[in-house]
């Protein structure tokens, strides 16, 4: 099968996600150069391209959603917002919706403090408030869309207080695309104050202490069985799994530039990648998923780091032997869509095609990096249509297409294809919550795609009981079917169009 041309363009996207959600991004944009925030821009244009698709700006939740998940997540960090209302309580709501059993700090400003710059006082008194080294290791506050766009100098904030360390960063909707990318952001700004902890004298070990193997450190936060997996994998070559980057406190960040080498299981941590290879760690992209996955990534990390070719075929032959028969026993049947944020995309599709799926369609908000380019070719070379830095517009438009049976997606390409009575699973809830790697991987995910496509009678059910309840502005439940009144409405659009030629008349002087 040929990969299909999904036919959407590139279109305007009115709310571009104000802030970026409201102003537009090109006026925030504008603001920050002007605010002496161009070397800030011109290194997230650089990290984080936009210019290979449309997905220029959050078509999702807020980006700077992903720096406050990985701030959330690490014990005895303490994380700040500073940034308007609104965007906090969206932020604020979304972190707990997702269990975050922590508090979100905010720093509120005004016209006045923050055209003064006393929002910059504000955000610095706060800081040494609640610096208490008893109870954190570091703070992290993060700039929203209007502080960034204003310049607020968060990198002249104290390096520490109180041995509490103080990490300043912009995350701002206009630079950053996806909230994938964000989670960067912060990973990579305590990996370079980490960095120079090690390079300054002794600091703490792991809490287990230091592996007696040598380690790998993996990047991208993933479900807690998966490093196990990836460990047992490693075992015959005489390596262990490192700390998993993002860290969930800040002693593993240590335990991370001890490791050997990186592997880059999520390919968009594009600024900690350059934290690695800056102390000469070698990256390792794709990952061990599915028998060619797992045979290949092995071999690149035998390769990379000179191990002996009869440990690496000992232990592709021990992990392959399990994976053929869990991958043999059961198939997957059915032609599925694939689309989503979180940046393991490319995986699960790999997954999918290995056991079995006709999978027609795969879309990720994420950038091609040079991590994820084998898992482009080996889709693409089996009939996939990858579309990365995929708009929603896209996604949708491939489950238009293809007519799957299985959609999986984000809320709205969900919503949209259960409106048709295709069965859906969610990505970021169902997908990517579940192990991928190695034997548990393959196991796992066909058991959930499996059932799901499997519901298609009830989707037919739900679909004739729904039918003739309406659509639009006419659904609902009535006495009497409201009617269309297309003449009402074009009065309306007439009187505007007069209002609009009167006002700018005057305008003129006429
Ligand atoms: S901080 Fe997030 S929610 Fe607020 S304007 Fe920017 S992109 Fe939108």
């Amino acid at each position: 099968m040929n990969a299909r041309i999904i036919p959407i363009q590139s279109q305007p996207i009115e709310a571009v996600a104000a802030g970026a959600c409201s102003a537009g991004a090109d006026t925030l944009r504008a603001a920050a150069e002007a605010a002496g925030q161009s070397e800030m821009l011109q290194r997230y244009a650089a990290d984080y391209p936009t210019t290979a698709g449309p997905h220029d700006q959050p078509q999702s939740m807020c980006p700077a959603f992903g720096s406050l998940r990985v701030g959330l997540r690490m014990r005895r960090v303490a994380t700040m917002l500073s940034g308007s209302a609104c965007c906090v309580y969206g932020l604020t709501f979304t972190s707990h919706f997702y269990g975050a059993r922590r508090s979100v700090g905010y720093v509120p400003f005004n016209s006045e403090t923050l055209v003064t710059g006393k929002l910059f006082e504000d955000i610095r008194d706060a800081v040494h408030a609640q610096a208490n080294p008893q109870d954190l290791d570091a703070i992290v506050v993060i700039n929203l869309c209007v502080p960034s766009a204003s310049g607020v100098p968060l990198r002249l904030l104290p390096r520490e207080i109180n041995g509490v360390r103080i990490i300043g960063i912009d995350v701002p909707g206009f630079g950053v695309p996806t909230h994938a990318e964000a989670k960067d952001v912060l990973a990579a700004a305590m990996m370079r104050y980490a960095k120079e902890e090690v390079r300054t004298g002794p600091v703490q070990a792991p809490k287990g202490g230091r592996h007696d193997l040598p380690t790998i450190a993996l990047l991208g936060e993933m479900f807690p069985a998966d490093p196990v997996g990836i460990d047992q994998l490693l075992a015959p070559m005489g390596l262990a799994v490192g700390a998993v980057v993002p860290t969930r406190e800040w002693r593993e960040l240590y335990a991370a530039l001890d490791s050997v080498a990186v592997a880059a299981i999520h390919p968009f941590y594009t600024a900690t990648v350059r934290e690695f290879t800056d102390i000469g760690r070698p990256v390792i992209g794709s990952a061990p998923v599915g028998l060619d996955g797992v045979q290949d990534w092995l071999k690149s990390v035998g390769d990379r780091l000179g191990i002996a070719a009869d440990k690496t075929a000992q232990a592709r032959n021990l992990a392959l032997g399990a994976m053929r028969q869990a991958l043999g026993d059961q198939r997957l049947e059915g032609r599925i869509t694939l689309s989503g944020y979180e940046g393991s995309e490319l995986l699960v599709a790999r997954l999918l095609v290995e056991c079995g799926a006709d999978l027609r369609y795969v879309g990720s908000a994420c950038p091609a990096t040079p991590w994820n380019s084998t898992d482009i070719d080996w889709l693409q070379s089996r009939g996939v249509h990858v579309q990365m830095r995929a708009s929603l517009e896209q996604d949708i438009a491939a489950v238009e297409e293809f007519k799957p049976h299985l959609a999986i997606g984000t809320t709205p390409v969900v919503q949209h294809a259960k409106q048709q009575a295709i069965p859906s699973l969610y990505f970021t809830n169902l997908i990517s919550a579940r192990p991928l790697m190695g034997v548990a991987g393959a196991g796992s995910l066909m058991q959930v795609v499996r059932s799901a496509i499997g519901n298609q009678a009830r989707f037919n059910t739900m679909r004739d009981f729904f039918t003739g309840v309406g659509q639009g502005d006419q659904s609902g439940v009535w006495q009497d079917v409201p009617q269309a009144r297309p003449e009402f409405r074009a009065e309306n659009a007439r009187q505007a169009e007069r209002q609009r030629a009167r006002r700018k008349a005057e305008e003129m002087g006429v």
